[in-house]
């Protein structure tokens, strides 16, 4: 599992709808320490001894001494036959990573949480048979909505989150010929909408033949089978 932010009961909850139960968790790979990342991940980790990777910055934020199992990630590591690099991004936490799993031939990226791209993240995840990316927000929703001036500066910097433009560029830069699935993640509820979200993929994704569907916080999604259809 990559981070929980929801509460326990939610995610055990969330599990069971993908007919799963936290003891089939292998462990809990953490990206950093902001709430909607970390908030359930105590009690699940140690109710159930699922072992939680973080780095050592996000590790100091989340108190290391609350866990029963905590490892702290300085490299590339492994978990059963998967094969985690890790990935710093700009964000405004204190050592934040975003991740590339690999198993079987099959390389997965996850991206969310960052103000800005650049040349390294775009290498690292280049070759990828399924990604998700964070849309976080459209720029003029964001500029018009109810947010406080500062937190608008905050969301739209460079270490903030990635708009529509910028996911849908970062999409259309690493989209390779083995690229099969795209979702659409870490969208905010307020600052954008479903709508926008499925134009930017469109915009960068339409003559390819490349799956992509939009997270709903409140749904989830169901499995997904990463091949070529
Ligand atoms: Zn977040
Ligand atoms: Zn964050």
């Amino acid at each position: 599992m990559v981070d929980c932010g929801f509460s326990y009961k939610d995610m055990v909850t969330r599990l069971k709808r993908l007919d799963l139960n936290p003891d089939a968790l292998a462990a809990i790979v953490v990206t950093h320490e902001h709430s909607d990342h970390v908030n359930g991940i105590k009690a699940l980790s140690n109710r159930h001894s699922i072992p939680v990777y973080a780095s050592r910055g996000t590790w100091i934020e989340i108190g290391a001494d609350n866990y029963k199992f905590i490892n702290h990630i300085d490299g590339l590591f492994s978990i059963g036959d998967i094969n985690i690099t890790p990935i710093p991004v700009p964000h405004d936490a204190r050592e934040p990573l975003q991740f590339v799993f690999g198993c079987s031939e099959k390389r997965l990226g996850i991206l969310s949480d960052l103000g800005s791209l650049s040349n390294r993240i775009l290498t690292a995840f280049s070759e990828l048979d399924a990604v998700s990316v964070e849309f976080n927000h459209d720029i003029s929703l964001l500029q018009r909505g109810p947010y406080p001036s500062y937190l608008k500066t905050r969301i739209s910097g460079d270490y903030g989150h990635l708009n529509n433009n910028q996911a849908a560029k970062l999409v259309e830069q690493i989209a390779s010929d083995r690229l099969c699935t795209v979702v659409a993640c870490h969208i905010s509820e307020i600052n954008n909408e479903v709508a926008l979200v499925e134009k930017a993929l469109e915009s960068v994704l339409k003559d390819r033949d490349i799956e992509y569907l939009v997270a709903s916080q409140s749904d989830g999604f169901g499995w997904i089978t990463v091949e070529r259809r």
